[in-house]
């Protein structure tokens, strides 16, 4: 058989909420093809300083080099090399990240993207939904409830703050399950 296959790419997302392990599934994924020598470029928001600025790091101190952004362009301008693209944060990139993941793919790249689903209302929080949407594969993680041990799929802020976007920790979000969320009154 001599028929030569298109090399083609395809989009990853692995959601859920914080402390899922979405971080620690991500950095799995991109050693293993690091290991296998493939080219890996990975990015994370620049707004995401918390335990580092050019690393990913998980809540459970595993970490990896990464190139820090402001904009869902820049990664498709600093992916162009790359076999396989990480992309941690996801929810910070807007929805440019749904068109940037699309183009990575159809040029034959593998697109791992991590992110929350839900912010702190429970509400969907794009791009997730729409690169659910037009993955081809999808991985929901889940946290422990903090209140009750129950598997844990939301992020409960602790705090009074109504800004959708507050980079933070555990002195401002824990992991809950459905009945030990309780949303921010409108
Ligand atoms: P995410 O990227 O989804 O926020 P990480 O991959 O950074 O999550 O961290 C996952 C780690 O967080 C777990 O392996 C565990 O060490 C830690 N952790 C802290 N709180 C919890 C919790 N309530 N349930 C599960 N793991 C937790
Ligand atoms: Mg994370
Ligand atoms: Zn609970």
């Amino acid at each position: 058989m001599n028929i030569i296959h298109n090399k083609s790419g395809w989009i990853e997302v692995i959601c859920g909420s914080m402390y899922s392990g979405k971080t620690e599934e991500l950095i799995r994924r991109l050693r293993r093809s690091q290991i296998a020598r493939q080219n890996v470029t990975i990015f994370k928001p620049e707004i995401d300083n918390r335990y580092s600025d050019d690393h990913i790091v998980s809540h459970s101190d595993l970490k990896i080099p990464s190139i820090p952004v402001n904009s869902a362009a820049e990664i498709f301008n600093k992916a162009k090399d790359a076999d396989v693209v990480g992309i941690d944060e996801a929810q910070f990139f807007g929805m440019d990240l749904v068109d940037v993941c699309q183009n990575l793919a159809d040029a034959g790249k593998r697109v791992i993207v991590a992110g929350l689903d839900q912010d702190y209302r429970g509400e969907p929080f794009e791009p997730i939904p729409q690169l659910l949407a037009t993955a081809e594969y999808i991985t929901k993680t889940l946290a422990i409830c903090m209140v009750c041990s129950n598997p844990a799929n939301r992020t409960q802020r602790i705090t009074a703050d109504e800004e959708r976007v507050i980079v933070g920790g555990s002195e401002i979000y824990e992991a809950r399950c459905r009945n030990c969320f309780m949303p921010p009154k409108k």
